[in-house]
């Protein structure tokens, strides 16, 4: 049975999705307005692992993650850089798409962008103005009336009494109420501005991951995942917005994971302790940030330092050490050892299972396999045929990329063997411009036994670990 701690009943919760073997989740995306740090990664990893894994249980996941491309600081930021809004988070979401490649994370589903969702943005608006719970102020802005939901602060378990108190109105604001938040925004000059019935100006954050559950996912969905920095106000607001709208309970559990820090902080662009993920890729290979995150527990702080990337990258040599051949000239002749392994591999399915189930323990799932290596490692030793390692080696690759990982590919992102692979594939190309197949062949076979594929095909040829 597995059990997802739900940030909404602050409790693991037995997992049931409203339709059978579906799980509709969404997960707040990043605003991208520069080079995103392994922080943002961090959130994409964990939701990446959570998914993989519902999918191994047998769950079809529809997943939303969506791009904020409209947002204060995408527009100071074009504007300090004189290109235009849309340009500026164009060319952030194709280098973040690039990098999601890379770190091996899924696509989702869908992708939606704030910009494109505005008639269902602007619907939603004025639907809680018609039943009261929103309204426009004189100067254009559309608020939300906190005052008129009866359980605003469930998600966060604050009451709007005690955040009453250090609240007030900032300059231009024209709230009822000082927790009141906007649904809209009147443009500024040099912003870019929507048509709307309260005037040209554009959405509110928090409106848009409403508006964009709605259309892609609909009025419930199963799991509403972030990073646990946007419990309040950002998720305590997507609550208040549709539910107060659908007038149905909105996402059956609220999944957070906790915050990647450096020097004891959040990692974030306004305190500078970021790394970048293109600096983090030169220096170690993607799946070591996997790695690291698995070997922790999603919902804590995650401390980023040298020790524990060296961590990370032991214990992916230690995994791949699983998947070595037997020794030169072992048959399956010599013990029993072959059907202990088979046993022992079963074992290790059931304890990774039982510990994944456990809200995603993923160091949990992790003991097991280091388990199963050292099984393995210790019947190779023992004389262990390539056959009787085989089944427990399979189990090993299967639940290993559960978890997202790539045993069989070093994917070291400008590491030193890919080049020299690349030079003898173009090597090779050139022999068979020559008709020298025998040169050609010798080359793909030599490779071959290093573990290197290569594909002729039409465009040329390919090559992967
Ligand atoms: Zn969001």
């Amino acid at each position: 049975m597995l059990r997802v701690y739900n940030t909404l009943a602050r409790k693991k919760e037995e997992f049931k999705t409203l339709e059978p073997n579906l799980v509709k989740m969404y997960v707040c995306g990043v605003t991208v307005y520069s080079d995103a740090h392994i922080g943002h990664a961090m959130f994409a990893l964990v939701f990446d692992i959570v998914r993989r894994y519902l999918t191994y249980r047998g769950y079809d996941v529809r997943l939303v993650i969506n791009y904020t491309d409209v947002d204060d600081k995408i527009i100071n930021r074009a504007n300090s850089l004189g290109v235009d809004a849309s340009e500026l988070a164009e060319k952030y979401i194709n280098e973040f798409r690039r990098q999601i490649e890379v770190l091996n994370i899924l696509p989702a589903t869908v992708n939606p962008r704030a910009t494109q969702e505005m008639p269902q943005i602007i619907r939603m608006i004025d639907g809680l103005i018609e039943k009261g719970f929103a309204y426009p102020a004189k100067n254009g802005d559309v608020y939300f009336r906190v005052t008129k939901d009866p359980d605003y602060g469930k998600l966060s378990g604050r009451r709007i009494e005690d955040m009453q108190a250090g609240a007030r109105n900032e300059v231009g604001e024209e709230k009822e109420h000082p927790m009141d938040f906007a649904l809209w925004k009147a443009s500024k000059t040099g912003e870019p501005a929507w048509d709307s019935p309260w005037g040209q100006g554009r959405p509110g954050w928090h409106i848009e991951c409403s508006a964009m559950n709605l259309s892609h996912l609909g009025e419930q969905i199963d799991i509403h995942g972030g990073g646990n920095d946007l419990v309040f106000p950002h998720h305590e607001n997507e609550i208040a917005q549709t539910e107060s709208y659908t007038g149905k309970p909105f996402a059956r559990y609220w999944m957070h994971n906790g915050m990647l820090q450096l020097q004891g902080e959040k990692m974030s662009k306004s305190i500078g302790n970021l790394v970048t993920i293109d600096e983090f890729l030169s220096r170690h290979e993607a799946d070591a940030l996997r790695m690291m995150i698995l070997n922790g527990s999603y919902r804590a702080p995650l401390s980023y330092s040298d020790d524990i990337v060296d961590a990370a990258e032991r214990g992916l040599d230690r995994l791949r050490s699983g998947l070595k051949p037997a020794q030169p000239g072992a048959t399956s002749t010599s013990t029993n050892v072959g059907t202990e392994l088979d046993k022992q591999a079963e074992t290790t399915q059931q304890t990774f299972i039982d510990a994944m189930d456990d809200d995603f323990n993923s160091s949990g799932g992790l003991a097991a396999l280091f388990e199963l290596v050292r099984s393995i490692n210790t019947a190779r030793d023992a004389g262990a045929s390539n056959a009787q390692l085989k089944p427990a080696q399979d189990t090993l690759t299967e639940l290993t990329s559960v978890l997202g990982l790539r045993l069989h590919e070093k994917k070291s992102s400008g590491g030193d063997a890919d080049k020299f692979i690349a030079l003898l594939v173009d090597i090779r190309t050139e022999m068979r411009k020559e008709k020298n197949w025998g040169i050609s062949d010798l080359i793909r076979d030599r490779l071959k036994d290093l573990g290197v594929a290569i594909e002729d095909n039409k465009d040329g040829t390919t090559w992967h670990w």
